[in-house]
């Protein structure tokens, strides 16, 4: 590409150069020859003029001849006529027995080879010298052929020429310069014939032609300015197509950045039609925006019924960047009918150098998907939060149950001994002569109670173990104190620990009732394992009313809190027992903040720990809905 803008500026300098120099050549030359053939035409005119005066002076002798003057009378007249003709040398009168010269000649005329008629002639010596004689009648005039451009010579520009005799190469006289024969570029000639009667001598003139007289220095010039000029051309061609390319590549990368825009970009000129669109405009306008289109005809803005009417007119022909108002819809007609989508946008004008309007640009987005793809992102992290917390509460239960086996067993052996122990009773009853039919069916009532109560306890296991979605219901909070305090009656009295409780009236709160005896199982469990080793080990329970809701309170006095777990005592995996998780005080207080409500710990001023489950008051009218 470079090479070829190279070559045409050199073809440009090759031309220029060749046609500059030509011209000036061919100019010069014109001049050269226009001067030449002035000069030469003079010079045939003397010639000519002096052929004439030549034949007068034949003529006026030959008149006075005839009229019989004498030769003294002749030669006395010739020799005052001749005065201002040098190249007349002589004038003879002949007859038949010679030729007497009249007058004082110049020269001695030479003989003729011929004798001449008496009609009017030119008559050739036999030398073939430059003298010639013309005759009439018995006169004969001589004439010197060197001396009829004698005085031309010095006044004329240097002219070559050569006199040749009628029909002959034979030349009368010849005249050279010698001016600029040593170095002549070329020769200019013409061929006349000179215009007398009796002398139609053929004249070449020529004029060498010197180099100096041609253009040299004004080629020269040329040549350097239009090789300046060329290069000029060059670098202007070379600036034009780097700023082209960079102009183009600025249009392609600008290009690229608005196909790829996910908002719609609409490109106007000042008659709002469309001169470029994105496939995000097209997409979003349902509408193709080929190039031409007046964009206010395809693209309607509806405002809300909460909004104030909105002003199309004024908002297309904004003079600043406009904001589209909150909220604003979008009116687009598709395959599936007409809809409405929530659009927010601006259009600004684009402005010439000057600060001209040459169009605008209108950039809009769909604000529906952005919002939809926001909701879809928070349930999802719900979600996942959710299930992990579910999660948590199944592993915390399948540890515990492992705990909680021997009370379990314990817990069963009860009723099923108090069945055991009715049955045989009814049978014994029934096998008597006279059955008390009254106190076999209270044995056999009592059993089946005992069997409910067998029956409750593994139901309640399975409620724990399975991974149960939270169901939240109005719930006695004393009443799950009480449900997980039979549960664990079994370890407590194996401890021999004391338990104390205190109970607010119908600490009534909205929970999930398996989710909340977990809590409080957790926190029994742990301050049992507290006090597994202090003397007169006591845990005491108590629902309180506070300004935050209930307050329930798990005391015991054991260590209180190892130091080195009090800080992150809620963290998932903090345990400082041998065999434990680390997820029980985690999980329960998940599930608490779940209801609402929140679970702390601290070390009592009296020693041992107290944890404190705080849950929202439920109001009666509310647990009555
Ligand atoms: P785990 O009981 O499996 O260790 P938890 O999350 O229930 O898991 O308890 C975490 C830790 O908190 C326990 O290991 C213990 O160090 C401390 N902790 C919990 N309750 C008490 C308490 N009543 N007295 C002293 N330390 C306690």
């Amino acid at each position: 590409m470079k090479r070829k803008r190279l070559s045409l500026a050199l073809l440009i300098w090759l031309l220029l150069s060749g046609v500059g120099v030509t011209a000036l050549f061919v100019s010069v030359g014109k001049h050269l020859a226009e001067t030449f053939n002035t000069d030469a035409r003079i010079l045939h005119r003397v010639l000519s003029q002096r052929m004439e005066q030549q034949e007068a002076v034949l003529n006026a002798v030959y008149a006075l001849e005839r009229q019989g003057t004498g030769t003294a009378a002749l030669g006395t007249y010739l020799n005052t006529l001749l005065r201002p003709y040098p190249q007349v040398v002589a004038v003879e009168r002949c007859t038949p027995l010679g030729c007497q010269v009249l007058g004082s000649p110049t020269e001695r005329p030479p003989r003729l080879a011929a004798a001449l008629s008496a009609a009017s002639a030119v008559g050739w010596p036999d030398d073939g010298g430059p003298l010639y004689a013309l005759s009439r009648g018995n006169v004969r005039v001589w004439v010197d052929a060197r001396r009829l451009t004698g005085a031309l010579d010095s006044e004329a520009a240097p002219l070559s020429y050569t006199l040749f005799r009628p029909q002959t190469d034979t030349a009368i006289v010849a005249h050279t310069t010698t001016e600029n024969w040593g170095s002549a570029s070329t020769t200019l000639h013409v061929e006349k014939i000179l215009g007398t009667a009796l002398q139609p001598f053929p004249i070449r003139i020529s004029r060498p032609v010197a180099w100096g007289s041609w253009p040299w220095l004004g080629s020269v010039l040329w040549t350097l300015l239009t090789a300046g000029l060329s290069l000029l051309v060059w670098q202007l061609l070379e600036a034009r197509r780097a700023a082209q390319r960079a102009l183009l590549d600025e249009r392609v990368r600008a290009g690229g950045v608005v196909e790829a825009a996910s908002e719609a970009i609409v490109a106007l000129d000042e008659d709002h039609r469309v001169t470029l669109a994105n496939p995000a405009a097209r997409a979003a306008l349902f509408h193709p925006l080929p190039p031409g289109t007046d964009l206010r005809a395809v693209t309607t803005f509806q405002a809300t019924l909460l909004q104030a009417p909105f002003d199309a007119a004024s908002f297309w022909d904004s003079p600043q960047p406009t904001s589209l108002p909150e909220g604003l819809t979008l009116l687009r007609t598709g395959a599936a009918g007409q809809e409405a989508v929530q659009v927010e946008g601006s259009l600004a004008p684009l402005r010439g150098a000057g600060g001209e309007l040459r169009g605008r640009v209108l950039i809009l987005r769909e604000v529906g998907p952005l919002q939809r793809r926001m909701l879809e992102h928070l349930e999802d992290g719900e979600r996942r939060v959710r299930e992990h917390e579910e999660m948590l509460a199944h592993v915390s239960r399948l540890s515990t149950l492992g705990e909680m086996g021997a009370g379990l067993a314990h817990e069963l052996n009860q009723p099923l001994t108090a069945i055991v122990s009715y049955g045989q009773a009814a049978a014994r009853l029934l096998d008597e002569p006279e059955p008390d039919l009254e106190r076999v069916r209270h044995a056999v009532g009592a059993s089946v109670t005992q069997a409910r109560r067998a029956a409750q306890i593994i139901t309640r296991l399975r409620q724990w173990v399975k991974r149960t979605p939270s169901q939240s219901r109005p719930t006695d909070l004393s009443q799950a104190t009480e449900n997980v305090l039979t549960l664990c009656r079994a370890d407590l009295n194996r401890l021999g620990v004391r338990v104390v409780t205190s109970y607010a009236d119908t600490p009534l709160v909205r929970a999930d009732p398996v989710q909340l005896e977990q809590i409080i199982l957790n926190l029994l469990r742990n301050a049992l394992d507290a006090v597994q080793d202090t003397p007169d080990p006591t845990i005491g329970l108590s629902i309180a009313l506070d300004k935050q809701g209930w307050i329930l309170s798990v005391r015991d006095n054991g260590p209180g809190i190892a130091a080195e777990v009090s800080t992150r005592l809620f963290t998932p995996f903090t345990t400082s027992k041998a065999g434990g998780l680390g997820l029980g005080l985690s999980l329960s207080q998940t599930l608490a903040q779940g209801m609402g409500g929140d679970l702390s710990g601290r070390n009592a001023d009296v020693g041992g720990a107290v944890f404190t489950l705080s849950l929202p008051r439920l109001m009666m009218e509310a647990a009555s809905d």
